[in-house]
């Protein structure tokens, strides 16, 4: 690892470092230990296979989706599966054009260079990091005023992997800077499930199907989610039971973290009841649920608002989000009819 400050383990992807220690520790070290996303894995591989064959770097990398669905990991693969090493940093890490110039001049040939949360990286830098990722040069300016003068250096080549939650805020021409492009979507069960046992052997957890059903099906199709809940239910029967997951206790394990039967906790029940109680169902405009509940709006948009449109409980209209009846449904709240007047269907999904 580089000993660049700007280049470090990075992000917030786990809530407590022993979390951070648990995902490390699980991430899945081949392809074979990556679950779900078939058509993704297939692709990378083959432009995987290319790249060698040429012996080229592969070209860059862009993953987008929710987060929790792998893409530090998938990075973390198609570095390894090169053979070449990993630098991680973020969009709010690299500041000035200057440190994404100490970054880059560190790379070694055919490195992998991953940016978590590149839709923030900041305009100046951005435009630092066009040629590079083009002609792998960098545009640096020497001096201030007229005399000032931009010396080009030539760097090894290199591949940029860079990850988001908010592909629409990124630019286009950064956007379109990207060889290859690939949306995570949610996993099904039961990808969720082979993760969930393969972690439980890992960590050596005693474990039965009923109970890894259970935990895949509260997951929100997140490999994140069912590794931190398959965590918490350990923990729940070392101190209350026998220490073995069995259906009954994870169920008590997962009701005591008010994760509900489809996987929605507190945040996502509050944001349902914001639309349906406070706002008639809907439409209401996002910034007016953030203040109702007291939410970020990004984190209205990256997190919670995915799965609750994946599975069909929020409509994203021109007018704003409407609660669909099947959210009413799972809440119990007898349902007004509001879904007609918006034009949506009346049938439960
Ligand atoms: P992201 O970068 O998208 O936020 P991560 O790559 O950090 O997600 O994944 C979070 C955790 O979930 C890691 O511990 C990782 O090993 C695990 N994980 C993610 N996707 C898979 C998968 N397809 N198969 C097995 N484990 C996975």
């Amino acid at each position: 690892m580089s000993k660049n400050p700007k280049v470090k383990k990075q992000k917030e992807e786990a809530e407590t470092p022993e979390e951070e220690i648990l995902f490390t520790s699980l991430r899945a070290s081949d392809w074979g230990e990556f679950y779900g996303q078939k058509n993704v894995k297939e692709s990378l591989k083959i432009a995987i296979a290319a790249a060698k064959k040429r012996k080229e770097p592969i070209e860059h990398v862009l993953l987008y989706g929710p987060p929790g669905l792998g893409k530090t990991t998938l990075s973390h693969l198609i570095a390894k599966e090169m053979g070449v090493n990993i630098r991680i940093t973020s969009g709010p890490a690299i500041e000035r054009a200057g440190d994404l110039a100490s970054i880059l001049t560190n790379l070694e040939k055919g490195d992998v260079l991953f940016i978590d949360e590149i839709h923030r990286l900041n305009k100046v830098v951005e435009e630092t990091l066009y040629p590079a990722m083009e002609d792998f040069a960098l545009d640096i300016v020497i001096g201030k005023g007229p005399s000032a003068r931009t010396v080009r250096l030539d760097l090894p080549p290199f591949t940029i992997i860079g990850a988001t939650t908010r592909i629409g805020l990124m630019s286009a021409p950064l956007r379109d800077r990207f060889g290859v492009i690939h949306r995570l979507s949610f996993y099904d069960p039961k990808a969720l499930e082979e993760i969930i046992s393969k972690a439980a052997v890992k960590l050596k957890v005693p474990i039965d199907n009923a109970s890894v059903a259970e935990i895949a099906k509260r997951s929100r199709g997140t490999p994140r989610i069912a590794l931190k809940l398959l965590k918490r239910a350990r923990d729940f029967v070392q101190v209350k039971s026998d220490g073995k997951l069995a259906k009954d206790s994870v169920k008590d394990a997962l009701n005591l973290l008010e994760v509900d039967e489809v996987g929605l906790d507190s945040s996502d029940v509050r944001y349902l009841r914001a639309i349906i109680e406070k706002h008639g169902g809907g439409p209401v405009g996002i910034e007016t649920i953030a203040s109702t509940i007291s939410e970020d709006i990004g984190t209205i948009e990256e997190v919670i608002e995915p799965y609750l449109m994946q599975i069909g409980f929020v409509k994203k209209t021109t007018r704003g989000r409407v609660a669909t009846q099947a959210s009413y449904k799972h809440l119990g709240i007898r349902f007004s009819g509001e879904d007609k007047k918006n034009g949506e269907q009346k049938k439960l999904l």
